[in-house]
């Protein structure tokens, strides 16, 4: 039946599942351009979600959203840089954003962060439904039309109706699971176990907001301060290491953190203030990242590692690009194969510039110059920067080689133009 809840329309020009970073800031960007735009979440926010440090390419689309200084108000902490015990000496060394050009991003807890950027939309005018959980698509003659959605409470699916659908699903990867193989990433099948802890130590002096990355022989730590008290603290490690049960994850924490060298000094006198939370196998690509219809933003089209902190700045960056295209795209339905196309190559290819870099970054028998070299050759082949400033630009989702944010539709849009004029 055709929805009335809520005051939720018969059709939209775009329908957003998932109101997590990418779907929020798809539709608050569309809603702000004019578009009509519905979001349905099944969660009611503000909801928990790991994830909690950011890098500076995610600061460009919370600019466009007017979110920025919001985020300083709401007293997120502002990230400068990070310090990593990585390598094969076990010294510290330590990075600072500027060194890219960008002076800072946040840490935040996503509850906070999801929900801000979620209200922002509202607020732009993006109708938002929380509770309601997308069922399926609703295929016509093979296209994407719009969804089969209900809301929590209720024994009813509504139909919604729009020119197109975006997947923002996150992992559920509502619609691209529907219509598209996944290709998961070998050297990434990695496991985490996390909890939160108050009372810790702080990095010292010009590192105190810094992210601590430290490397041990079989995984690694993060720790992530959210605030003046407390800490998040995670173990990454490969899941043929781990076991099959996560029951035995909290154990394997503990007795790794032992290992320790700087984050064992942090936790002196820490108290553990939450349960631990895991997730496993977590590294894919989808071979499509669109069809007729509908298209996909975020974890819903790909995912690298919690290594560098990149998912919610690929997710929101790739948003911000995927509104604009899609704003041509609802004007001009004729050019939609070939923008998502170019939208799906860009990500793909900038998605890979990453993963690569993560790969071999897991080697950790090598010393800081390697890795700050490797970056270069990457994403700075001709050498026009420092490696240690080729390595900040990318492990702050910046780098150049493959510009995700400059996709050129005029010449699609000038010829659609041509064509209807005749
Ligand atoms: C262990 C670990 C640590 C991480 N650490 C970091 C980090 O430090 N920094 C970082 O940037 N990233 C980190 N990430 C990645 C980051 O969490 C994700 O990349 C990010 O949340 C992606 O945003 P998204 O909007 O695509 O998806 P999500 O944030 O997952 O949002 C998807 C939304 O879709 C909704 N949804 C799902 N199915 C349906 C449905 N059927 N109907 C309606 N709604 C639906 C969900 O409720 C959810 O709100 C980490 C990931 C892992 C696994």
């Amino acid at each position: 039946m055709p929805s009335n809840l809520y005051g939720v329309a018969d059709d939209y020009d775009v329908i957003v599942i998932g109101g997590g970073p990418a779907g929020a800031t798809t539709a608050g960007l569309l809603a702000q351009a004019g578009r009509s735009v519905l979001v349905l979440d099944r969660e009611r926010f503000p909801r928990y979600h790991v994830g909690e440090s950011l890098i500076p390419a995610f600061m460009r689309p919370m600019e466009e959203l007017g979110l920025t200084e919001r985020m300083d108000a709401r007293g997120f902490e502002r990230k400068y840089g990070g310090t990593l015990v990585w390598g094969n000496e076990q010294i510290p060394w330590v990075f600072s954003f500027i060194e890219g050009g960008h002076s800072h991003a946040f840490h935040t807890r996503r509850a906070d962060l999801d929900t801000l950027i979620l209200d922002r939309a509202r607020e732009l005018g993006a109708h938002i439904v929380e509770d309601a959980t997308v069922k399926e698509p609703i295929e016509e003659d093979g296209r994407v039309v719009g969804v089969r959605f209900q809301v929590r409470g209720t024994d009813t699916q509504n139909t919604v109706r729009a020119k197109l659908v975006v997947d923002a699903s996150g992992q559920a990867r509502l619609i691209s699971r529907r219509y598209s193989e996944v290709t998961w990433h070998p050297e990434l099948r990695n496991v985490a176990v996390w909890s939160y802890f108050d009372n810790c130590e702080r990095l010292p002096d010009e590192e105190y907001t810094n992210i601590l990355i430290e490397g041990l022989n079989e995984g690694w730590f993060w720790a992530i301060p959210l605030d003046k008290k407390n800490i998040s603290i995670g173990y990454v490690t490969r899941a043929e290491l781990a076991g099959d049960s996560d029951t035995k994850l909290p154990e394997l924490f503990f007795a790794e953190m032992e290992k320790s060298t700087k984050l064992k000094r942090m936790m002196k006198d820490a108290r553990q203030c939450a349960g631990f939370r895991t997730a496993r196998d977590w590294s894919y690509t989808s071979h499509q990242f669109f069809g007729d219809g509908w298209v996909c933003v975020g974890d819903a089209a790909a995912f690298v590692d919690p290594l560098f902190s990149t998912g919610v700045a690929l997710a929101t960056l790739a948003a911000s690009i995927l509104a604009k295209i899609i704003d041509r795209v609802v004007d001009a339905p004729q050019i939609q194969a070939e923008a998502f196309g170019r939208y799906a190559q860009a990500y793909h290819d900038f998605f890979d510039e990453i993963r690569v870099f993560v790969e071999r970054f897991y080697d950790r028998t090598k010393y800081k110059e390697f890795y700050h070299s490797l970056a270069q050759e990457l994403v700075d082949p001709d050498h026009e920067n420092t490696p240690s400033q080729a390595f900040v630009t990318l492990i702050s989702g910046l780098s150049g080689k493959h510009p995700m944010f400059h996709i050129n539709l005029d010449d699609l849009t000038e010829a659609a133009s041509a064509v209807s004029a005749g």
